[in-house]
């Protein structure tokens, strides 16, 4: 189990430069965008980096990293544990511009004045690795099949007689 804490900034060519590996945690809740998307999270990522030289002359990291989130039932919007699991392949750049000659297999990560951002490229990958959708098994769910059906029915009933048309013609019926 990690217990040491990641930094929110590394310097990555030294890192690459002595194949260093990193690992250890990051707050969750320092992670804004992640809430803002998914709601609030506690508890920690974890985190492991490797820093390299490949054989092309790269400067590469590649990453895995772990959490149990908390995300909103799409059905009923109560929040449910999920684990969240990536593994990825980062090669530094120092501009956009050279960001495109990277190959497809890698994702680019922006190095400026030789500081790497962690807390951006892990939170990046956290949404990256986010399901598109998760649901409770309905047996868990605050919202049940049958409310869903019923509740669609009645909207549907309830639709024409609130339709700003109807509304319309009925006052030019009148005049
Ligand atoms: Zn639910």
């Amino acid at each position: 189990m990690l217990t040491t804490r990641l930094p929110g900034h590394v310097e990555p060519y030294k890192l690459a430069a002595r194949d260093e590996h990193l690992e250890g945690l990051m707050a969750l809740d320092a992670f804004a965008r992640l809430t803002e998307a998914v709601g609030p999270q506690q508890g920690d990522v974890e985190v492991w980096l490797d820093f390299t030289i490949d054989a092309q002359g790269r400067r590469v990291i590649q990453g895995r990293l772990r959490a149990e989130l908390q995300l909103p039932c799409r059905r009923c919007l109560t929040p449910m544990a999920q684990r969240v699991e990536s593994e990825f392949l980062l090669g530094m750049v120092t501009s956009d511009a050279l960001a495109a000659e990277l190959p497809s297999t890698h994702e680019p990560v922006l190095v400026e004045n030789e500081q790497l951002n962690l807390l951006t490229v892990v939170e990046d990958e956290l949404i990256l690795s986010l399901p598109q959708v998760v649901y409770h098994d309905e047996a868990d769910c605050a919202v049940s099949r049958d409310q869903l059906t019923s509740g669609e029915e009645a909207a549907a009933s309830a639709a024409p007689a609130s339709s700003p048309f109807d509304v319309l013609r009925h006052l030019k019926g009148k005049s």
